[in-house]
């Protein structure tokens, strides 16, 4: 048997909106991975969103910040907040 993907319904932690993350079978990993640690290691490298629940269209990267799992918005409002945090950084 070669099982091609596997996918995952993820929760964000900003909106609680539902993420469909496909997972790539074929990838190595280390073997201690869990299946949460493959599914966070997906959201974290942006690219493995498939679909949002309600949603026609969604796209963009996901991310994980902070230990949360966000989605491509709340990922754009996190970087933005970040982008303020280092503004003001800048001005002191
Ligand atoms: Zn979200």
């Amino acid at each position: 048997m070669a099982f091609i993907n596997v996918r995952a319904t993820v929760e964000c932690d900003g909106c609680a909106c539902h993420m469909i993350i496909e997972l790539d079978a074929a990838e190595e990993r280390p073997a201690h991975f869990s299946w949460s640690d493959l599914v966070e290691e997906a959201v974290r490298g942006g690219i493995a969103l498939v679909s949002i629940r309600g949603m026609a269209n969604a796209s963009g990267m996901t991310s994980v910040q902070d230990g949360k799992c966000l989605c491509p918005d709340c990922t754009s409002q996190a970087d933005e907040e970040a982008a303020d945090d280092e503004d003001v950084g800048d001005d002191e």
